[in-house]
């Protein structure tokens, strides 16, 4: 019955993973996601690009998207693409939509085991702020007053279905884009004032959602288990890379792999780790 199956706990089945990318990181990036998380969720993960790549498409059932937008880290470019995400999952009617940048390692179990204990038919944007102060802008709509909301770092983040119907009108059929222009904001500070300034509804921190803008380093061995995502980043000579053994550096500079064999050990390519 309906009332059943509303009480069903959420699956991964019932999440759509929306993966930012661009044609210069189809052969690094990307393909480090296909060789360690996106394993666990083909069928849920979908790749938002700005190039075709037949061999990807192929490999991925489909799931890369041209969006068409410009190739440019550019506001308007990621404001774009994540126009053409949030479009692609309203169309889904899945419970929850999470987005990640593609230098983004998700551990699936936990993210499934995240969203079971919010109700997606409630009103819900999980993530975790860049900053360590709401972000001020001057509001377009009332010159000369400021408008304040936080907003998830586009690194990692998620929205229930109910929020994301309500965000409709907002985001929905480009008006992300618009937005964006109209306050000349990035994609995830745009997100951030839809959800926290025009609808009133508040971010939920998360601290496992783990991006390049911490310390990975610092994270134990043991507690990755626990992390909801990580990721890697280079500041001219300076690394910041989670500490973990497995794959030698030369072979494993990002640690994506060697986080992968730590959680998931039975995996093929973890069997190539040399043991001590
Ligand atoms: N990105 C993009 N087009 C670009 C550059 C970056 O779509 O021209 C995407 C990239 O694939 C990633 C996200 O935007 O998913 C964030 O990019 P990056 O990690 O390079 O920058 P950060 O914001 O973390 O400094
Ligand atoms: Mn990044």
């Amino acid at each position: 019955s309906q009332r059943l199956s509303h009480a069903r706990p959420t699956e991964l089945g019932d999440i759509f993973i929306s993966v930012k990318t661009s044609g210069k990181f189809h052969a690094t990036r990307l393909q480090l996601v296909l060789q360690t998380w996106y394993l666990l969720a083909r069928e849920q993960t979908y790749f938002f690009t700005d190039k075709d790549d037949p061999a990807i498409s192929q490999s991925t059932g489909g799931h890369l998207v041209n969006t068409n937008c410009t190739p440019s880290h550019t506001r308007q470019s990621l404001c774009c693409k994540t126009s053409v995400e949030f479009d692609a999952y309203l169309a889904s009617k899945k419970r929850w939509m999470c987005h990640f940048d593609d230098d983004t390692y998700v551990n699936i179990p936990e993210l499934v085991d995240l969203l079971k204990r919010y109700k997606h038919t409630e009103d819900w944007y999980l993530g975790k702020p860049s900053l360590r102060h709401p972000m001020e802008v001057n509001d377009v709509y009332n010159p000369g007053a400021k408008v304040t909301f936080w907003f998830a770092t586009g690194s990692g983040f998620c929205v229930s279905r109910g929020l994301a119907l309500k965000m409709m009108p907002h985001a929905g059929g480009g008006r992300l884009k618009a937005i964006g222009d109209k306050l000349r904001l990035p994609d995830d500070c745009v997100i951030g004032y839809i959800i926290e300034h025009l609808l009133k509804t508040q971010l939920t921190v998360i601290e496992g959602f783990r991006s390049h803008l911490e310390a990975l380093w610092l994270i134990k061995s043991t507690q990755l288990k626990k992390q909801i995502t990580l990721s890697y980043s280079k500041y001219g000579d300076k690394e910041n890379v989670v500490n973990v053994a497995g794959f030698s550096h030369e072979e494993d500079p990002t640690r994506m792999k060697s986080v992968h064999c730590h959680l998931f050990s039975t995996f093929r390519e973890c069997k190539k780790i040399q043991h001590a």
